[in-house]
């Protein structure tokens, strides 16, 4: 039995490797059977009329999940995470083939104001703060979209900086001259300024030490599981993402080769091997590895 039969086979394109979950006599857990709250089903995305860069990539978010959208550089999972915002155009992309609905209903449609009204959320890779802004003023911009009293965005502020008290010590200061860790809390902050339901979180990682690394994570599962905020997490640090999700996706060539439980993925053989740099013989070089024949047998 798969994981949870979310990917719908998309005709043309490879199977997609469900792993098997129950590894080790772990259950699997009751967030990963929760209702959809996002449902992206076979999406192609073309960018400038000619480069077609997904080939039909599926997924599902289920509400109060908080899933990995994983895999190597370039493999699309900016460009997915743009399609679900619809955040394509400004990028001369377009969605051409397959639907997102998003608590049941399509979305494709809505601009990104709307989504973000209904509460889906995009937090942009490279976090894209307000340099000349300081940190509160750049946090004040996430409450823009929503109507507020003066004392709802207090309110708002005061949760922030309690999920994210370096940012209260920070407050008066510049964005540009913060770390990039205080800048990455920001733009998550600022996310959470919006009152989403759903957030969209590219490469929270990147450029960052392993320890405000951990430090990030931690406060997005505990965003999850107290204010049951979902997450789709776009990660190219696959051990550090399959540790906090709940259930993950590998795209390669944007297409989905691979998905299941988070911790049934991060003891896949192939998963060590080709993303972790494990293998049952321990670490291993990418260099020793018999890349693509192992590779062919995976997409077989
Ligand atoms: P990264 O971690 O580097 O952001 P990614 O998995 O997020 O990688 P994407 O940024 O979605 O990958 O890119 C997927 C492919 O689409 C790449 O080959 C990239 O060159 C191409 N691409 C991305 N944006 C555009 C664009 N605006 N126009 C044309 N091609 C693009």
């Amino acid at each position: 039995m798969s994981a949870t039969p979310t990917t719908t086979p998309i005709p043309n394109t490879p199977p997609v490797h469900s792993v098997q979950s129950g590894i080790g006599g772990a259950s699997p857990t009751e967030v990963v059977h929760a209702a959809p709250l996002l449902t992206v089903n076979g999406i192609e995305v073309i960018y400038n009329h000619v480069i077609l860069v997904l080939k039909g990539v599926s997924l599902v978010v289920p509400e109060g999940g908080v899933v990995a959208l994983l895999g190597a550089n370039g493999a699309g999972k900016t460009t997915t995470l743009r399609a679900i915002s619809n955040l394509l155009k400004g990028e001369r992309g377009d969605v051409t083939k397959g639907y997102i609905e998003y608590r049941e209903q399509r979305i494709e449609r809505l601009t990104p104001a709307e989504l973000v009204k209904r509460g889906v959320v995009q937090v942009m890779e490279g976090r894209h703060c307000f340099a000349h802004l300081t940190v509160e003023e750049n946090l004040l911009t996430g409450a823009y979209t929503r109507n507020m009293s003066r004392g709802d965005v207090s309110a708002a502020l005061e949760k922030v900086y309690a999920y994210f008290p370096r940012l209260k010590t920070r407050r008066t200061s510049q964005s540009g001259y913060t770390s990039g860790g205080e800048q990455q809390m920001t733009a998550v902050g600022r996310a959470l300024m919006a009152n989403p339901r759903l957030i969209l979180l590219d490469e929270p990682s990147m450029g960052l030490a392993p320890q405000i690394v951990e430090e990030i994570f931690e406060i997005v599962k505990d965003l999850n599981s107290r204010e049951g905020v979902s997450f789709l997490l776009a990660e190219q640090n696959t051990a550090v993402a399959l540790r906090y999700a709940d259930y993950g996706y590998i795209l390669e060539n944007g297409r989905v080769v691979m998905d299941g439980e988070a911790r049934a993925l991060g003891e896949n053989e192939d998963v060590k091997e080709f993303y972790l740099g494990l293998s049952s013989s321990g670490r291993k070089s990418f260099r020793d590895t018999k890349f693509y024949r192992r590779r062919k047998r995976w997409l077989a």
